[in-house]
């Protein structure tokens, strides 16, 4: 199982992770991404730590 967080501080709101997430477990609100889906649902792929350019999200392995 995995765990991710976004970084609400370093994230600048340009909806890229939520776009590439597989699992669509990411959505944009109020202008920052977070996680709105199951949280279970994450593949750990780290696809979104990828597509970030601000090093936002981050994906830990429980
Ligand atoms: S690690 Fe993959 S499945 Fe999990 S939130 Fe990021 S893009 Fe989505
Ligand atoms: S890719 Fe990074 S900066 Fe863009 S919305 Fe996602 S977390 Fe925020």
């Amino acid at each position: 199982m995995y765990m991710v967080t976004i970084d609400a501080e370093k994230c600048e709101g340009c909806g890229e992770c939520v776009d590439a997430c597989p699992a669509a477990i990411l959505e944009m609100v109020d202008g920052k991404a977070v996680v709105t889906g199951s949280e279970t649902d994450c593949m750990g792929c780290e696809t979104c730590v990828v597509t970030c350019p601000h090093g936002a999200p981050q994906v830990q392995e429980l």
